[in-house]
């Protein structure tokens, strides 16, 4: 692993470069952050725990006819990926309110949404990843009027194959993140991680709204056991996996 050229360490992740240029390793650590980095923490076995959960969640995509990043996982907390351009748009589905969307419109947490809602938040932490309009999203020349509406389509699409699943899980799916990239084909590809750190994931078999959160929102308002949530959720999706979803 020393060897390896370090071409970008993210706040949850290290990319390497590989011998093969089109490929590279994703080393997934334990470090968490919230709040634009305002809050640091760790938590214990999350790398290999949320590189696990990623491996399946993208295998499962990609039976489904998505086209993601994701080759393999070779070891434990570690996953090979195609190398792509990140697109610097962070595209967040919901289906329950939550987050930013409550404290920014006032809606109550919880409600369930008449229809799952796309949105496109500019990836730039110097600006606290701002919510995009259609019109500044124009203007902005980030990705093509086409490739917006691709990832949209291919989010929506993504919402529904987790939605199940996770309902298999018993496990709600209120929210996650996305985030997209171009291979050197211009292929666009779901790239980046699908875990608790990206998704809001609520306990079904739970109504307490501290207790039924399994997701980072333990780490970000400081609920206690996020280890063991994060374990919750993978013992759920490897059950889920090896009864054949
Ligand atoms: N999210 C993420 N990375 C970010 C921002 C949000 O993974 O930089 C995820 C977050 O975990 C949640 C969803 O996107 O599942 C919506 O987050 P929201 O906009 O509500 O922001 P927050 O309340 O976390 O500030």
């Amino acid at each position: 692993m020393s060897q390896l050229e370090k071409r970008y360490e993210g706040k949850a992740k290290i990319l390497y470069a590989t011998d093969d240029p089109a490929v590279l390793l994703t080393v997934y650590k334990d470090d968490a952050t919230a709040f634009n980095a305002q809050k640091r923490g760790s938590i214990q076995g999350k790398g290999v725990i949320n590189c696990t959960i990623a491996t399946h969640l993208f295998q499962l995509l990609e039976q489904q006819g998505i086209p993601t990043h994701f080759i393999d996982m070779p070891e434990a907390g570690q996953m090979r990926v195609r190398a792509v351009q990140i697109i610097p748009l962070e595209v967040v589905v919901r289906n329950i309110a939550a987050g930013s969307l409550c404290r920014e419109t006032g809606l109550p947490v919880g409600m369930v949404l008449p229809q799952p809602l796309v949105e496109f938040y500019y990836k730039r932490d110097d600006l606290g990843d701002p919510l995009l309009t259609p019109d500044r999203l124009a203007i902005m020349q980030l990705a093509t009027a086409e490739q917006v509406e691709q990832m949209r389509t291919l989010a929506l699409r993504i919402n529904s194959i987790l939605q199940d699943f996770f309902g298999q899980c018993d496990i709600t799916l209120v929210d996650f993140k996305l985030e997209f990239g171009l291979d050197a084909t211009g292929q666009l590809l779901l790239a980046d991680e699908i875990s608790p750190d990206t998704c809001r994931l609520w306990n079904r078999a739970e109504s307490d709204p501290n207790r039924r959160v399994l997701d980072k929102d333990r780490f970000r308002h400081d609920l206690g056991d996020v280890e063991a949530a994060y374990q919750q959720v993978l013992a759920r999706v490897l059950a889920q996996r090896g009864a054949g979803a």
